[in-house]
C-alpha cells in the first residue's frame, strides 16, 4: 500500500524515492523483493532517521513496517520465548514474561536509553542497525538466542553470534527481513548482572558487559558467561569461562576476554579507559555472580 509521505520527510528528507505502510508481512516480503537494494526498512525511525538527516544513504524507498502485526508481540512458544521485531524496548521493559523468564534482558532495556526513546525504538532495529554499542544484543547472545529472518524465498533461522558482521553491517541481505528473535528459557536458576558505563541514561554505552551464571542440575554445575559492548566492531560473547574460573579467578577470566577486545577512542572515551573498564567491570561482575575477585 503506498501512502503520502508524512510532511516530516518531505521537508528534511528530500532525497526519499518513495514510502510504502505494508499491512501483512507477504506485502513486505514482496515489496522488499521488488525493490531489491533500493529498500530501507523503517521501524521506530531512531537510528534511521538520523542516518537520513546526515544522508548517510543513498536514494531510497522507505518500507515502513511498524503496522504489520505479524511482527509484533512477546510470547512463550515451548522452551523459548518469541520477541517480534517491531516490539519496543518499552514494551520488554514493562514485560512480566521478560521480567520472570529473562531477567538479563531485563536488566540490559532498564539501562536503554529514555523513556521518549524506548517508546519508539524496536529490538529488531537495534539488532539490524548492528552498532557495536547497542545493548539488547549483550543479554540476547548470553541467552544463545536464534535471530528469525523472512524473505519471499523462505525463513530461517540464525544464531545471533552470527548474525553481525561489523559495525553497522549484517548477514541480512536485500529482500530480508528480521520477524523477531528466539529466545531459549534457561531451565536451572540463573544469577546475571548487566553493568553499563555510559556519561548519561540517554547517551550510548561507553562499555557495556553483561554476565551470567546458569546453573546446572548436579550441584556446583554452571556455566559462566560474559558479554561486552563498545570494545570490538561487534558486540562479543564469552560462554563457558566457567573453567577459565575455577583455575585461575578473574585473573584468567581477563586473560582470555583481553586478547579478544579491540576497543578505539572517539568521541565517548579513549581507548585506555574503555579496556580500563573492561577490567574493572568484569572484575565486579565476577565477584558478584561467582562471589570471587
Ligand atoms: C537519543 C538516542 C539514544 C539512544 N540510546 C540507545 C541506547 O541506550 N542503547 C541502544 O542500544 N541504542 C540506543 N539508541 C539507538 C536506537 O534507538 C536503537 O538502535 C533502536 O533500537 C533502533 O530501533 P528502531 O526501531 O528505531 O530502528 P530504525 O531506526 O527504524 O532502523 C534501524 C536500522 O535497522 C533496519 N531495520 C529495522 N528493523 C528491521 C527489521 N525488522 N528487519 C531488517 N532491518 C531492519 C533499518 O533499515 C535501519 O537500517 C539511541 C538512539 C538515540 C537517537
Amino acid at each position: 500500500m503506498k501512502v503520502e509521505s508524512p510532511l516530516t520527510f518531505r521537508t528534511t528528507l528530500p532525497e526519499l524515492e518513495g514510502y510504502f505502510r505494508p499491512k501483512s508481512l507477504d506485502e513486505a516480503l514482496s515489496l522488499l523483493s521488488e525493490l531489491g537494494e533500493r529498500a530501507k526498512i523503517y521501524a521506530g525511525g531512531t537510528d534511521l532517521l538520523i542516518d537520513m538527516r546526515l544522508r548517510n544513504i543513498g536514494n531510497k524507498v522507505v518500507v515502513d513496517i511498524k503496522e504489520i502485526n505479524e511482527l509484533r508481540g512477546i510470547r512463550e512458544e515451548g522452551d523459548s520465548i518469541f520477541i517480534g521485531a517491531t516490539t519496543t524496548i518499552h514494551e520488554i521493559k514493562t514485560s512480566s514474561l521478560i521480567a520472570s523468564r529473562l531477567p538479563l534482558l531485563k536488566q540490559v532495556v532498564e539501562r536503554f536509553a529514555d523513556q521518549f526513546i524506548r517508546t519508539r525504538a524496536t529490538v529488531g532495529g537495534n539488532l539490524c542497525n548492528a552498532s557495536p554499542a547497542a545493548d539488547t544484543p549483550l543479554a540476547l547472545l548470553i541467552y544463545g538466542s536464534e535471530v528469525e529472518i523472512a524473505s519471499v524465498a523462505g525463513r530461517k533461522r540464525v544464531p545471533i553470534k552470527d548474525f553481525f558482521k561489523g559495525v553497522k553491517r549484517t548477514i541480512l541481505a536485500p529482500g530480508e527481513l528480521v520477524t523477531g528473535v528466539r529466545v531459549p528459557v534457561p531451565q536451572g536458576r540463573q544469577r546475571v548482572k548487566y553493568l553499563r558505563f555510559d556519561r548519561s541514561s540517554e547517551d550510548l554505552m561507553i562499555v557495556g558487559i553483561a554476565g551470567a551464571v546458569f546453573e546446572g542440575r548436579e550441584p556446583g554445575d554452571f556455566e559462566f558467561s560474559l558479554s561486552y559492548g563498545a570494545v570490538a566492531p561487534t558486540p562479543l560473547l564469552f560462554k563457558g569461562l566457567q573453567d577459565a574460573y575455577k583455575r585461575g579467578g578473574a585473573d584468567e577470566v581477563l586473560k582470555i576476554v583481553k586478547e579478544k577486545v579491540s576497543p578505539i577512542s572517539d568521541v565517548r572515551a579513549s581507548k585506555e579507559y574503555r579496556m580500563h573498564l573492561v577490567e574493572v567491570g568484569t572484575r565486579l561482575i565476577i565477584k558478584e555472580l561467582l562471589g570471587g575477585v
